[in-house]
C-alpha cells in the first residue's frame, strides 16, 4: 500500500507525520502548480468547483510516482464534497487506474462500525503496535495543530514586524525544515523552536496595521495556491490578517465536537441573526465569522470561494446585508482556473487602499 491524499493547506504536513509515525509508505503530491490545475481540469466536469479539478491533478501526479490508495475526508452534507469520492473513482477507472479510495466520513453519517472498517483498512497496513499506532494519531494532531498556530501567528504578526518579510520568511523555512524529518518527534521540537523564534520576531504594536479576516469555503482559504498566495500578498503589504478555518480547526470541531452538536458553536450562534440554518459546506461560518471579525475590531474581511459553490453563493448574497447594517467593508472574490492574477491583485490593493483611507476618514472623525 503506497498512499496519497490531496493538498488542502497544512494537511499535507499532518499526514505526512501520521503516515511515518505509522511506518506506512506514502507519496505528498507536488505542491500544487499549474500543471496540476490542468491535469485536473481535463479530466474533471467543466461546471465541477475548483478544488476537485486540482484535487483530481494531485492523484494523477501522486499516481505517477506510484500512490495505489487515495485518503479522503468525505461529507454527506448538501453539497457537491458529497459527491467528490464517488465521482473521482469513476472519472480515476475510466482512465484506467484501479486505485482503492478510502474516504472517512462521519459516524454520524455512515455509522461507527463502517468507519472502523475503513481506518482498519488503514491500520492493518501499519507495522507498529497498537500503542504506537494510537502515539502516531496524537503527535500528528500535535503537529497540524502547532503548525497552524504557527502560520496564524505569523499572519497576525506580519503587520506588525518591525523587518519587513521576517514572519513569512520563518514560517516557509520551518516548513522546510519538516519536510527533512520523518521522525515525529523531531518535527515537533522543530515546530516548537520556531514558534520561539516567531514570538522573538522585532514588532512594534504602534503600527496599527489594517486587519482583515479571510474568511469563506474552506479549501480556498486554506490552499495558498487556490486563492493566489492571498495571505502571502497580505504579509507583503503590512497587513494583519485573521483566518479561523484550518485543517486543525476542521479536525477540532467536525470529528471532535461534531457527536455533542457543538462544531463551530461560537461562529454559528453569531451568524443566527441573518443566516439561521445551515446551507452545507461552510456557508453560514462564513455569514458567523464576518459578524464577529466586525465585533473584533477588523477593518474589514475578505470572503474567498470558488466559482460555482452553492453555499458560498448563499452567504454572498447576505453579507452586503452585514456590510450595510455594520458599516463594515467585505470583499468577495470567486476563483476558478480562469482567474487572472493582475485583476486579482488590483481588486486586493484597491480594498487595502480603501480600509485605509476609510480609517483616515474615521480617525479625522468627518
Ligand atoms: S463547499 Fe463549495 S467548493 Fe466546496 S465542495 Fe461544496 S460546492 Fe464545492
Amino acid at each position: 500500500m503506497k498512499v496519497t491524499f490531496p493538498h488542502m493547506g497544512n494537511v499535507y504536513i499532518g499526514a505526512k507525520f501520521l503516515m511515518d509515525g505509522l511506518g506506512i509508505d506514502y507519496v505528498i503530491p507536488p505542491f500544487n502548480s499549474k500543471r496540476a490545475l490542468e491535469i485536473g481540469s481535463l479530466y474533471s466536469p467543466e461546471e465541477i468547483c475548483l478544488p476537485f479539478k486540482i484535487m483530481m491533478g494531485n492523484y494523477i501526479e501522486s499516481i505517477e510516482r506510484g500512490a495505489d490508495t487515495i485518503i479522503l475526508t468525505g461529507s454527506c452534507g448538501p453539497c457537491r464534497f458529497g459527491e467528490y469520492a464517488e465521482l473521482q473513482m469513476k472519472i480515476l477507472k475510466k482512465l484506467g487506474k484501479n486505485l482503492d479510495f478510502i474516504v472517512l466520513d462521519l459516524p454520524s453519517d455512515i455509522g461507527f462500525d463502517e468507519l472502523k472498517r475503513r481506518i482498519n483498512k488503514i491500520s492493518s497496513q501499519s507495522p507498529k503496535s497498537k500503542k504506537e499506532k494510537y502515539m502516531a494519531l496524537v503527535n500528528a494532531y500535535r503537529i497540524i495543530g502547532l503548525i497552524d498556530a504557527l502560520e496564524a501567528k505569523a499572519h497576525e504578526r506580519a503587520g506588525y514586524e518591525v523587518n519587513k518579510g521576517e514572519c513569512k520568511c520563518l514560517l516557509n523555512e520551518c516548513k522546510r525544515k519538516l519536510l527533512d524529518t520523518n521522525n515525529p518527534k523531531e518535527a515537533i521540537s522543530i515546530l516548537k523552536e520556531y514558534h520561539k523564534k516567531m514570538d522573538e520576531v522585532e514588532i512594534s504594536r504602534e503600527k496599527n496595521p489594517i486587519r482583515v479576516a479571510i474568511i469563506g469555503e474552506i479549501y480556498t482559504i486554506i490552499e495558498p495556491f487556490s486563492n493566489l498566495y492571498i495571505e502571502d500578498k497580505l504579509m507583503e503589504m503590512g497587513v494583519s490578517t485573521k483566518r479561523t478555518l484550518s485543517p486543525s480547526w476542521w479536525v477540532y470541531n467536525t470529528v471532535l465536537l461534531s457527536p455533542f452538536g457543538l462544531t463551530a458553536k461560537r461562529i454559528r450562534d453569531a451568524a443566527k441573526e441573518y443566516l439561521p440554518l445551515g446551507v452545507g459546506g461552510h456557508g453560514q461560518e462564513c455569514v458567523g465569522e464576518a459578524i464577529l471579525s466586525y465585533e473584533e475590531g477588523f477593518d474589514g474581511a475578505i470572503q474567498i470561494f470558488p466559482l460555482g459553490c452553492m453555499p458560498e453563493i448563499v452567504s454572498k448574497s447576505i453579507l452586503p446585508s452585514i456590510a450595510r447594517d455594520k458599516n463594515f467593508p467585505i470583499l468577495s472574490l470567486v476563483v476558478d482556473e480562469m482567474t487572472g492574477e493582475a485583476g486579482y491583485q488590483t481588486r486586493l490593493e484597491a480594498f487595502i487602499d480603501l480600509l485605509e483611507r476609510r480609517r483616515g476618514y474615521v480617525l479625522s472623525g468627518n
